[in-house]
Order: structure tokens, then C-alpha cells, then sequence
């Protein structure tokens, strides 16, 4: 096992990884940034290093000086959370060759998975169901592109092949518009993601979004934890995540969360992933890999009771996973709020200091967070501060206990969006389960406005 571990984070993420190397008996190296200097987590490490300035270009994704702060320091591995460098199989690379553990799969996995068209193709190989879409990238030629959105059927959707979080993707619903969109989609991928290279997909009118937790060590075992249903989102990003989804057969999952698993093993993939699904009318369909440990991955722990971080760190150790699919055990259910620093319902950052923070707690109730009273939450990042979660032994006890967390939070000086979670937490469709992935977009708008 490692004796020192590199955690290249912030946040709550980082705070998490630094619990599960204390747990382990490793010694953690956090770095920060500028902005991060005052952190309680940073201020409690075994080693900290400052690795530049506030923008993340600067620090969190400057490969140079998380190396150097490895070097200077001893680590032997090299944790990256989610986001920055997490899912850059360059850094990957450049951890391994700087003589590393990367914490994660490997390069090749990384960047096979990292392009959507060249994962797509992976997971058409393995068995994996995909959206019915465009055979690789699309062509130049507008007649060809014509076509084959016919051969699909509209609605479409436009994707970019280096796309994430939520951008780089357009909707079309006649022939007349498909030209224009496919160039435009083309332009901002080109500019946001360095690759211009865009598929074509059908569009699902109403899926919800279900994913597939895995894990896969060394010694070429792989199972998976089930699922996470994700489709209370926002402009694509998750807002509310469940496990498992309600209404969906055991059968389903149990032979999608297989197939999964054999696709771990087809594609040599060691470490933490999920499969990210659409879901519609009993069918998934396969819309991308996460090579990472996602920011929902609590409600997977609380309903297995597998410690998701600690078994990253011990497959990379070049440890065996230590259970077997058949001792996957599922129990009960479990709900996460993603806590931001944003105004509820106009969706504005809003960042700086928290003057008076209070945690939810009692039975079946976690906050994996990294604020505290008179912490300054800073501009430069994500807004998400942290996470509620709830457990429960059935669907409706973990929310009861949602509803209670959510009362308990205390969040002075900021806003956050607390309350548009007590606004889902009592609403009826909700309630009974199984929205799609535009209800929480639909529910904002018909709501009724100025509520609180
Ligand atoms: P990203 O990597 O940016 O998160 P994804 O491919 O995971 O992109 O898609 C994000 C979200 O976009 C999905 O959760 C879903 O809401 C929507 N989406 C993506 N592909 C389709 C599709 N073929 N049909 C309908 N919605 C889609």
C-alpha cells in the first residue's frame, strides 16, 4: 500500500480523498491554489503545497506544478477527484511517466473513453447498447449528413465528439435547420474543446438518465455497484441523484450492470467508472463513460456499504478487489442533494463568505462537504459546495430525512439552493419517482414564481 498520496483537488472532493487516506493510514499531500489557502482541509494535512494562483489554468490544471509538488514531496500516487485533470489522459501519461501512480485507468482507457465517437465505437464492440446515431464522426458533405439524419429519424441530436459538461450539443428537429446546427456545433466544439469533430445521435424524447457504477482492479475482476438515477437535471448538469431509480426492474439492471462489468474486462479498464444511460420505455441506451470517481458516488457507498474512494486507492495499490459481484449486496436507498452556492431559482454564483454554516445530522444523514463558519467560498470555481445525503430503508424514509436535513442546514451570508431542494423534496411527481430528464427544466417554468 502507499505510505503518501497527492490529492490534485479542492473541495469537498478533496476533503474526501483526504479521509479515505487517513482511514488507510496514508499520509495525504493536498495542493491549493491561491484561493485556497485557507481551507480547514488544507490547514489539516499531513503537507500542503501551493501550486499557483486562483485561476484553475494556473493550479488545478497546471500538470508542471502538480508534478513538481509530488516530487518535492515524496508522494507515490496521485488522486485527481472529478473534474480538472481527472479525465486528461495526457496528465495520465505524465503522472506514469514522471514515475507515479495514477490513481485512475489507464492513459489509453482515459482517452479511448474521453472521445465520444471512439467510446461509442468501444462500447458497440463490447456488447454495450447505444443510441441508434451516426456511424463515427459525421461527414463534411450536407448531402450525406442529410441522409443519414433521415435513416435515424428527427429529432436529432448534434454532439460533440471532446464534448462534456453538458456543452457542445444542439437539437434539431427539421432537415431545414440540420446544416446550420451540425456547422455551429462544429465551431463552438472546435473553440471549446480543441476538436471540432461532431456525431450525430437520435434524440430520446423522454429518457431519464441511469447510470452504472464500476469497479474493475488489475487481476482482471470487475463488478458493478448498481445504479444512480441522475435525471433531475439543469442545462444537463444533475441537481438530485437517487439509488437506486425507482420503478425499474432488478432484472434490467442486473443484465445492463453485467454487460457492463464484461465491457471492464473486454477493454482492460482498472478503476472507478460509470456508464452513463438513457433510459426510455425499458430500453438503455449508452451516451458516454465517466473514467472517474463521479460527485454522486456516496449514494452507491450508502446503499452497498463499499467505500468507493478507499477501493480506487487499493486497485491502484495493484490490491484485489476484495468481494465478489455475488457479495455486492444492495440495501435500502439513498438520495443526494448537490448543495450550490447560487441564487435558487435565478441560477447566479453566489459566492463569499458562509458567516454562519450549521450540518444536518441524525440517523441515515451525510454532508460531504468542505465549508465551515466564516469560510470564503471563492469565484474562481464550481459553485456545488457540497452534498446532502440521505439514507433510508425504503425510498420514502430517505426522503423524510432529506426534508429534515434540509431544514436543519443552516447557510448564512450566500444564498444557495437550498430551498429549490425543499421545493423537490415535497413535490408530488417527485415523489412518486421516475421524472425524466426535462422535468426539473419543465417544473421551472411552470412554476409558480416568487414562492419564497
Ligand atoms: P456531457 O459529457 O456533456 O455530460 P452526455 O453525453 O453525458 O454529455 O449528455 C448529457 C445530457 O444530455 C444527458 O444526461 C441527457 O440529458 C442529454 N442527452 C445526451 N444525449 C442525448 C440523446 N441522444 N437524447 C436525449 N438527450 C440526450
Amino acid at each position: 500500500m502507499f505510505k503518501k498520496i497527492l490529492v490534485a483537488n479542492r473541495g469537498e472532493i478533496a476533503l474526501r480523498i483526504q479521509r479515505a487516506c487517513r482511514e488507510l493510514g496514508i499520509k495525504a499531500v493536498m495542493v491549493y491554489s491561491e484561493a485556497d489557502r485557507d481551507a480547514k482541509y488544507v490547514k489539516l494535512a499531513d503537507e500542503a503545497v501551493c501550486i499557483g494562483p486562483a485561476p484553475s489554468p494556473l493550479s488545478y490544471l497546471n500538470m508542471p506544478a502538480i508534478i513538481s509538488a509530488a516530487e518535492v514531496t515524496d508522494a507515490e500516487a496521485i488522486h485527481p477527484g472529478y473534474g480538472f485533470l481527472s479525465e486528461n489522459a495526457d496528465f495520465a501519461e505524465r503522472v506514469e511517466k514522471s514515475g507515479f501512480t495514477f490513481i485512475g485507468p489507464t492513459p489509453e482507457n482515459i482517452r479511448t473513453m474521453g472521445d465520444k465517437v471512439s467510446a461509442k465505437q468501444a462500447m458497440i464492440k463490447a456488447g454495450v447498447p447505444c443510441v441508434p446515431g451516426s456511424d463515427g464522426e459525421l461527414p463534411d458533405d450536407p448531402a450525406l449528413i442529410k441522409r443519414i439524419a433521415k435513416t435515424i429519424g428527427y429529432p436529432v441530436i448534434i454532439k460533440a465528439s471532446g464534448g462534456g459538461g453538458g456543452r457542445g450539443m444542439r437539437v434539431v428537429h427539421t432537415e431545414a435547420a440540420l446544416i446550420n446546427a451540425v456547422q455551429m456545433t462544429k465551431a463552438e466544439a472546435g473553440a471549446a474543446f480543441g476538436n471540432p469533430a461532431v456525431y450525430m445521435e437520435k434524440y430520446l424524447q423522454n429518457p431519464r438518465h441511469v447510470e452504472i457504477q464500476v469497479l474493475a482492479d488489475t487481476h482482471k475482476s470487475a463488478v458493478y455497484l448498481g445504479e444512480r438515477d441522475c435525471s433531475m437535471q439543469r442545462r444537463h448538469q444533475k441537481v438530485i441523484e437517487e439509488a437506486p431509480a425507482p420503478g425499474i426492474p432488478r432484472r434490467l439492471i442486473e443484465k445492463i450492470g453485467e454487460r457492463c462489468a464484461a465491457a471492464c474486462k473486454k477493454i482492460g479498464y482498472r478503476g472507478a467508472g460509470t456508464f452513463e444511460f438513457l433510459y426510455e420505455n425499458g430500453e438503455f441506451y449508452f451516451i458516454e463513460m465517466n473514467t472517474r470517481v463521479q460527485v454522486e458516488h456516496p449514494i452507491t457507498e450508502l446503499i452497498t456499504g463499499i467505500d468507493i474512494v478507499r477501493t480506487q486507492i487499493m486497485i491502484a495499490a495493484g490490491e484485489k478487489l476484495p468481494f465478489t459481484q455475488r457479495q455486492v449486496e444492495f440495501k435500502g436507498h439513498a438520495i443526494e442533494c448537490r448543495v450550490n452556492a447560487e441564487d435558487p431559482y435565478k441560477f447566479i454564483p453566489s459566492p463569499g463568505r458562509i458567516s454562519m454554516w450549521h450540518a444536518p445530522g441524525g440517523p441515515g444523514v451525510r454532508v460531504d462537504t468542505h465549508v465551515y463558519n466564516n469560510y470564503f467560498v471563492p469565484p474562481n470555481y464550481d459553485s456545488m459546495i457540497g452534498k446532502i445525503i440521505a439514507y433510508g430503508d425504503t425510498r420514502e424514509q430517505a426522503m423524510a430525512r432529506m426534508r429534515t436535513a434540509l431544514l436543519e442546514t443552516v447557510v448564512e451570508g450566500i444564498k444557495t439552493n437550498i430551498p429549490l431542494h425543499q421545493d423537490l423534496m415535497v413535490d408530488s411527481k417527485f415523489m412518486e419517482g421516475g421524472t425524466n430528464i426535462h422535468y426539473l427544466e419543465e417544473w421551472l417554468t411552470h412554476r409558480t414564481p416568487n414562492k419564497r
